[in-house]
């Protein structure tokens, strides 16, 4: 090998030895890394793709905290505090803006008062009819009426934030990237894990190896290509999911997320109240095919107006890879008359893809010395991951 070739192999293998690796650079790894590197820790993240393309780009980008219950509303609050902050330091967008739930039948309003009694005054606003309207901009793109209104009432969810789904991940690294004792390194996939000999842990990637005092792991749905057994005694599965983008309706500024019963009948808080069940047989007697798709329709608009549409939900290992139109279609349908418009003009259709187990919505095991792996196995990877994040890097010694 001449010396040109061992100059370019030298600058493209990672360092030798780092405190921290991280392993993927979704939303989960970056906040594990942001952190470490804040408490004084020099890290390393490798991607095995050239940039991110993971569900931490495929969602709707909604921080839903509110609808959270017991530790994971723990971990929520505590990563909407870290949420805002790296926002202000790497520069993406993030809005305060709450989510609204709308109520079209009394049983749908009579959960979100049940909720709204048992938390802090003001942090679940209930709304009229109108006010519902008024907050998803129903007026806006002309249905002026409130008379003409679907709604019996709503809520405001005055804590849930909002980013730019196509953007964060991207900002995020860039800026770890910039900072002294971090890197990101694309193109990188860790192929294996063993004892250190300097250090604890030692990672094998497809650009050498690199040893670490922590691991952590946090390639989302594809640790069980990693750690088969581990994915198979947590009983992880892929849930993936129909998504659609449009063009936002002329006038449409919409800030808060916009969700509906099939919201309520997937979020932790809102199950747990004493009237989920008559919610849930009122959807199965007047809307089944909703609960055929594992529906969760609702909606966000991007800084750019683009409105981000869904969703459906399927349970595999591996995953069918095919698109099946009538569910979008009828998720299309259910969005259009929330909004009050005709017709979407739909420009995207993509398929994402999140960790699901019944065992329990987070993964945290110890794999090998030094090594955890770290995933969120439901759908709240964007809304925990600064908290989960948080916990476990205080945890190191
Ligand atoms: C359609 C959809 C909508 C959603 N909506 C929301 C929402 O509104 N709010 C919310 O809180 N959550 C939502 N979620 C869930 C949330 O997006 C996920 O829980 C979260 O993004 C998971 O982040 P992650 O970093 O673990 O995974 P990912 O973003 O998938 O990142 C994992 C990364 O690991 C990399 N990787 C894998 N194997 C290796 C390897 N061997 N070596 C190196 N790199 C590797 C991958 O390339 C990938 O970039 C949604 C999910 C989907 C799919």
């Amino acid at each position: 090998m001449n010396t040109e070739n061992l100059q370019s192999q030298a600058a493209s293998s990672v360092p030798s030895s780092v405190d921290v690796v991280v392993v993927g650079a979704g939303i989960v790894g970056l906040a594990h890394a942001a952190l470490a590197n804040e408490r004084g820790l020099s890290v390393l993240v490798i991607e095995r793709d050239h940039r991110a393309v993971g569900a931490s780009i495929r969602n709707f980008g909604h921080c839903c905290i509110t609808a959270q219950t017991g530790d994971l509303y723990e971990l929520a609050v505590t990563g909407r505090k870290h949420w805002l902050a790296y926002s202000e330091r790497a520069g993406f967008w993030a809005t305060e803006s709450g989510a609204v739930v709308v109520a079209r039948t009394e049983t749908e309003l009579r959960v979100l008062q049940e909720l709204a009694e048992r938390r802090e005054p003001g942090q679940i606003v209930l709304l009229s009819a109108a006010e519902t309207s008024a907050r998803l901009g129903r007026p806006a793109v002309g249905v002026a009426d409130p008379t003409e209104s679907p709604f019996v009432g709503g809520a405001w969810l005055r804590d849930d934030l909002r980013v730019d789904p196509r953007t964060t991940v991207a900002s995020l690294a860039a800026w770890l990237d910039s900072r002294t004792d971090a890197s990101v390194r694309w193109n990188t996939s860790a192929l294996g894990f063993a004892a250190g000999t300097g250090r604890t842990a030692l990672v094998r990637t497809s650009r050498g190896d690199v040893e670490a005092d922590h691991v952590f792991v946090c390639v989302g749905h594809d640790v069980d290509l990693l750690f088969p057994e581990v994915a198979e005694g947590h009983k992880i599965q892929r849930c993936s999911l129909q998504m659609a983008a449009a063009a936002g309706p002329d006038g449409l500024d919409l800030d808060p997320a916009v969700l509906t019963a099939t919201s309520m009948l997937r979020y932790g808080a809102f199950v747990e109240m004493p009237s989920a069940p008559d919610l849930l047989a009122e959807v199965q007697a007047q809307d089944p095919a909703l609960l055929d798709i594992g529906a969760n329709v609702m909606f966000t608009q991007r800084p750019d107006g683009t409105l981000l549409l869904g969703d459906s939900h399927a349970y595999q290992k591996t995953v069918e890879p095919f698109l099946v139109e009538p569910t979008t279609a009828l998720l299309l349908d259910r969005i259009q008359e929330v909004l009050g418009v005709d017709s979407l003009d739909i420009t995207e259709r993509w398929q994402g893809i999140y960790a699901s187990s019944e065992v329990g919505p987070l993964l945290i095991a110890g794999v090998a010395p030094g090594v955890t792996a770290v995933s969120v196995t439901a759908g709240i990877g964007m809304t925990v991951s600064f908290g989960l994040a948080a916990r476990n890097i205080s945890a190191l010694p």
